[in-house]
């Protein structure tokens, strides 16, 4: 059974332990290593015993920005101990990778995320899905804790907040409201949103060039609404940064004959990465609840932002998107 927590009871949980297992979901984003880093700061400024995961482990270059994950260790080295595991910003278990050892060993699970789409699990859980990221659930538990937010702590969070807000665009008052306490804690800005917003190699112009001449249109799909396509064969996924390839879904999401943008990344032979966006506009303002196409697939997320893994050949994995996408 999952006991349901808000910000202070989450801060209790942590309370109760020395030894605490911070994880964030595989193939991690701002948000879940900017979460998991200031959680794991915080802890270990309080004395606790902290071994900061995710599966596998290896921090992509560009996310080396945000303080505190170069202390980020292995999967395979964390020990199985009694003490607790906090999963940060995993929307299902799975989202969690190969951690069965470790939740099996521990005596409590934290979880803390804002997917609507998590089904609950964890022996304690804070879910808000009005929360702009998980970086801001963070905040409020440290706060509540009692805990030390220093300007590495709040650098940390404040990359979570800017990257699943889009840079402020969405995520209301209280993305703001969160930013203004980072920003007053001392967090950094200006380096920290060029190298993870804005920065990559000249050479990526080229291969970035070639890839968006491949993108397709589809007017007719999801009732008029339009969608528009790209998929990233494993060749290219070989010779580009991976946080490059992550960007390109913004490219999509711009299209204006299309309301769903999808992005398809072949990061294994055979098997595909979905990233599904959705936005509001033209004359239907509904925005298309694509973090359900996503649940019908296995994955999930938000409204309008989800993702889920697919087998197969292009050809039949756009088929199965297609028709969920009419
Ligand atoms: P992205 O397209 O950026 O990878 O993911 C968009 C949103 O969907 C994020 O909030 C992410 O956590 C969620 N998401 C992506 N892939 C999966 C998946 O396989 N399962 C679940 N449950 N959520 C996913
Ligand atoms: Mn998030």
């Amino acid at each position: 059974m999952t006991i349901r927590v808000d910000a202070a009871g989450a801060a209790d949980v942590l309370a109760r332990h020395r030894e605490v297992t911070v994880l964030c979901h595989i193939r991690p984003d701002a948000d879940a290593l900017g979460s998991s880093s200031g959680l794991a700061r915080a802890l270990r400024a309080r004395g606790v015993t902290v071994h900061h995961s995710f599966d596998p482990g290896v921090v992509p270059q560009t996310l080396g920005i945000i303080p505190g994950t170069d202390r980020v260790v292995p999967l395979a080295g964390v020990p199985a101990h009694d003490g607790l595991v906090v999963t940060l910003d995993c929307a299902s278990p799975d989202r969690v990778g190969r951690w069965d050892r470790l939740a099996d060993a521990a005596s409590e699970i934290l979880v803390i995320d804002h997917h609507g789409s998590n089904p609950g699990f964890g022996s304690h859980m804070l879910l808000d899905p009005a929360a702009a990221s998980t970086a801001s659930l963070v905040l409020d538990v440290l706060e509540a804790g009692g805990f030390d937010v220093d300007a590495e702590t709040a650098t940390s969070l404040y990359a979570g907040l800017v990257t699943d807000t889009g840079s402020f665009r969405w995520g209301g008052t209280g993305s703001h409201e969160t930013a203004r306490r980072l920003l007053s804690a001392g967090a950094e800005s200006t380096e920290l949103t060029f190298a993870l917003l804005d920065a990559h190699s000249f050479a990526w112009l080229r291969v970035l060039g070639e890839l968006l001449a491949t993108a397709r249109l589809d007017v007719d799909a999801v009732g008029g609404r339009g969608s528009v396509w790209l998929a990233v064969p494993h060749e290219v996924i070989l010779v580009a940064d991976e946080d490059d390839v992550e960007s390109l879904v913004s490219h999509l999401r711009g299209v204006r004959e299309a309301r769903v943008a999808v992005l398809l990344k072949e990061y294994l032979p055979g098997e595909w990465a979905v990233s599904l966006r959705s936005r509001a506009g033209g004359a239907a303002a509904d925005v298309v609840d694509v973090s359900a196409v996503a649940a019908a697939l296995g994955g999930g997320g938000h409204p309008s932002a989800a993702g889920c893994t697919m087998h197969g050949d292009l050809e039949s994995v756009s088929a199965r998107l297609r028709e969920l996408l009419r």
